[in-house]
């Protein structure tokens, strides 16, 4: 979600807001390989455009020069004098309504450019629909749909997940614990033959129709009484996906008691694998010492922060999302709330992206097992699940939104 959605503001003014030009949320970019849609950042309140986003799908280089951000398209170059509105286009000054402008290290430039310059410039080959907010390749056969396999970085949510309250697209990788030869628990109060891989795969299973029926995408790591390693299975969840969440039933070791022990609790990565990972960055920064005068040795030194910060900003995404989905979990079960934990799942380690692992109930508790069991008890959970999610992923869009902002 992070890397791969520099986003920038994005506004979502409808053609509703009363008198005033509306701003469309996105451009889609047509050219012979395929429809992209490409957002619209706000800067100072002018509608702005991701340089790097444009270069994928356009003929776009950008180089900056001094004061000066050098875009060139087709290989003529537009001279941009940087949060000022205004280019150059050879000897010609053209005023802007807004300037171009960097964020860390993206440059933006004013849709305006893409709109009405470069259609202006290569009358022949491109054209700009404001009404439809679509720059297309001029003499392009009618393109159906866009190709659904190039997501572009960023995606407006479907009409369902519009109806779910979310404004981007999402994915989700539910994950059913266990599976094939690995029964996972026996399940003391399941019914015979049921085990704690069946009930996972049922309530994922559940879990991915709540989903999908609020507009979010989602992948399995099996659908089917099949074993999936640990260690591959978070690897289903890596660019364009959002989170990951595992689905297990928990038990207890027989000891006085056992069957006493019951209700929902959600996990995520434990802290130990944290301490561990900012131990060996600060052990490899450490032989940097040595190696003064070395640019490369500067720059690795970087790179290690730079690991150590994004698994802190997973981890903290983790444990927001395993907040949210344990209150939506806990509150229709009727083991109790368990709360959330850390812990080292090896399924969760590998995690390039927000993930949690949920003990739906325990199997050696009688009223659990029967929950755990029963289809409304799976449907209960899978609904609530999807619930958390959905607050989750709201949340999360509103950091991109609008924690992006200059
Ligand atoms: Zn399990």
């Amino acid at each position: 979600m992070t890397s791969s959605l520099v986003v920038g503001v994005v506004m979502f003014l409808g053609a509703s807001s009363s008198g005033a030009t509306s701003v469309p949320a996105s451009v889609v970019i047509a050219t012979s390989r395929g429809e992209h849609v490409v957002p619209v950042a706000l800067h100072e309140g002018h509608p702005s455009l991701s340089v790097p986003a444009l270069s994928r799908y356009l003929p776009i280089t950008d180089r900056i020069e001094g004061d000066w951000a050098v875009v060139a398209f087709g290989g003529e170059p537009f001279r941009f004098l940087l949060e000022a509105p205004v280019l150059m286009h050879g000897p010609r000054m053209i005023p802007l309504v807004g300037g171009a402008y960097l964020v860390r290290d993206t440059l933006y430039v004013p849709l305006q450019w893409l709109a009405e310059l470069v259609p202006q410039v290569f009358t022949e080959g491109y054209r700009y629909d404001p009404r439809s907010a679509r720059f297309e390749e001029a003499g392009l056969p009618r393109l159906a749909n866009a190709s659904a396999a190039t997501r572009a970085a960023f995606e407006p949510a479907s009409a369902r997940g519009r109806e779910a309250g979310l404004r981007m697209a999402h994915r989700v990788v539910i994950d059913p614990g266990h599976g094939g030869v690995d029964p996972g628990n026996p399940g003391r109060y399941l019914p015979r033959g049921v085990k704690e891989k069946h009930v996972t795969l049922s309530i994922g299973q559940l879990l991915r129709t709540e989903l999908e029926r609020r507009g979010v995408d989602v992948v399995m790591t099996r659908s089917t009484d099949t074993l999936i390693n640990l260690e591959h299975r978070a690897r289903f969840c890596r660019d364009g996906c959002d989170l990951f969440v595992s689905v297990h039933v928990n038990s207890m070791p027989r000891r006085t008691g056992y069957e006493r022990v019951s209700g929902f609790e959600t996990y995520f990565l434990g802290e130990a694998l944290t301490a561990e990972a900012q131990r060996v960055a600060q052990m490899e920064n450490e032989a940097l010492r040595y190696e003064t005068g070395s640019a490369i040795g500067a720059n690795d030194a970087l790179t290690f922060i730079f690991k150590d910060l994004q698994t802190n900003e997973i981890l903290r995404e983790s444990a927001l999302l395993a907040d949210v989905v344990q209150t939506h979990g806990a509150s229709v079960h009727p083991g109790g709330d368990r709360g959330i934990s850390q812990n080292r799942f090896v399924v969760l380690a590998t995690a390039t992206r927000p993930a949690i692992l949920v003990e739906t109930g325990f199997a050696t508790n009688r009223r659990d097992g029967e929950f755990l069991a029963s289809t409304s008890g799976q449907r209960r959970l899978a609904q609530a699940i999807a619930n958390g999610i959905v607050v989750y992923l709201k949340r999360y869009e509103q950091k991109v939104l609008i924690g992006m902002e200059p």
